[in-house]
């Protein structure tokens, strides 16, 4: 359960992604963001986008953290279009477990649409990762 007022976790799953505790595909890293494949995808080319600064959700996002998640969420979101051949970009951060927030570390997911393709559950199924690094690849090969 994630409340808004939750003090920030330090073992949560990407805070340990950051410390390189956890593997990712990482896509793009500079020194205040990361981003990287959604293990769970719920459309080929979902991606997330985090803030290295530690903060549970949006609301409790430094601003100075706020304006390099959102430039690196706009360039890595330009790349995944490209890379999918999407005609559309969803861009979705959820604040909270009753918003479904599953993970206390803020990220913003790219989901590129097109379409005619609906999105599949939300965090319910584990991509195959041969499939997701060949995903990652073409991602990579638009930044
Ligand atoms: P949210 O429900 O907005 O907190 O989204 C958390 C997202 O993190 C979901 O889309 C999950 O599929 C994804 N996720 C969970 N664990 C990992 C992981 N180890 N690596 C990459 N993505 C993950």
């Amino acid at each position: 359960m994630i409340k808004l007022s939750d003090p920030y976790d330090e073992n949560n799953i990407f805070a340990k992604i950051l410390r390189g505790e956890l593997p990712s595909l990482k896509l793009y890293e500079d020194e205040q963001t990361l981003a990287f494949m959604d293990i769970m995808p719920q459309v080929d080319g979902h991606v997330l986008v985090i803030p290295k600064t530690p903060a549970t959700h949006l609301l409790t996002l430094p601003d100075e953290a706020a304006g390099p998640l959102l430039i690196t969420t706009r360039k890595v979101a330009d790349a995944v279009r490209k890379a999918m051949g999407a005609e559309g970009v969803m861009i979705a951060q959820l604040s909270g477990s009753d918003a479904g927030q599953t993970v206390p570390h803020i990220h913003m997911h790219i989901l590129p649409r097109q379409s005619g393709i609906d999105l599949a559950f939300h965090a319910r199924d584990i991509a195959n990762m041969d499939e997701l690094a060949l995903i990652a690849d073409k991602i990579k090969a638009e930044l």
